[in-house]
Parts: C-alpha cells; structure tokens; sequence
C-alpha cells in the first residue's frame, strides 16, 4: 500500500527516477523519462523510454520498469515515480497505466516534472475503468482455449 511510503520514500523514489532519466533513450522527441518502482521488499527497479526509428516500436519507461520488476521475481509494487522535464507533472499514459494496474491496483503514481514539480495518484484513479481480464477466460472461444495446437 502506498500509506506505507513517507515523504522521505517519495523524494527518494523521485530523486532515482531522474537520476535514470538521463540514460533514456529518446532520439527523436528528446522527451527524457525515467521511471523507478519500488517493491515492498525495498528494492527499486529502473526504466527509460526506449525510442526507434520505427516509432510504434519504442516504449515508455514506466513499462519498461515494470520488466525489470518481473524479471527480479519482486513483483509486489508500492510506487513508481515518474521524471521527466516537462513544465508540468506528466502522468502515465493510458496504456502504461494498464500495465501498472496488473503490476498493483494500489500502486502510487509519483509524477515529477522540471523543477520538481509534483502529481500523485493511485493507478485505479489515473485509470479507473482498467481492463482486468474480464471475458479473457470465460469470454466467446473459451471453451476453445484448450483445443488448440
Ligand atoms: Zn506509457
């Protein structure tokens, strides 16, 4: 739950999300974001957007984070901040905000923009209609799932 992170947890959640930010990579827009979640376990797992030339191809730092969560197995999230230089805080997009609701639903959303400017919010008020897998189990073709191959 978010209530367990302090404000010094935040700023330094904050303070390790623009320390990555400059190892974004973000050719292109020169939009630099860096990303860290931090795990109940205390650990901070980073992330950066990654652009290509091929623009659909390039991802946003917060799901980038989000792999590097998965793939250390630590996978209970309690914030992730989020830094760029915008002039005001930029929150997740939608697709990022999906992905953080099936990382936590309780995870807080720390925005931090030039100057350090501040928005917060729990992923379910960023995105409150979020998919959660309704209908991919029982939906049209289920019962076909495990026919195939
Ligand atoms: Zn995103």
């Amino acid at each position: 739950m978010s209530t367990i992170l302090d404000q010094a947890g935040k700023d330094a959640l904050v303070a390790a999300a623009r320390e990555v930010q400059a190892r974004a990579y973000a050719p292109y827009s020169k939009f630099l974001v860096g990303a860290a979640i931090l795990t109940r376990s205390g650990r901070v797992h980073l992330g950066v957007n990654v652009e290509n030339a091929s623009y659909p191809v390039g991802a946003c730092a917060e799901r980038m984070a989000i792999g590097a969560v998965y793939a250390a197995g630590d996978g209970d999230a309690i914030a992730v901040a989020i830094a760029t230089d915008a002039p005001t805080p930029v929150m997740c997009c939608g697709m990022c905000a999906q992905a953080l609701y099936e990382l936590s639903p309780e995870i807080l959303v720390i925005a931090s923009a030039r100057g350090d400017q501040r928005r917060e919010a729990v992923v379910r008020e960023v995105l409150p209609y979020a998919y959660q897998g309704e209908g991919l189990l029982t939906g049209p073709g289920a019962d076909k799932a495990g026919d195939a191959a």
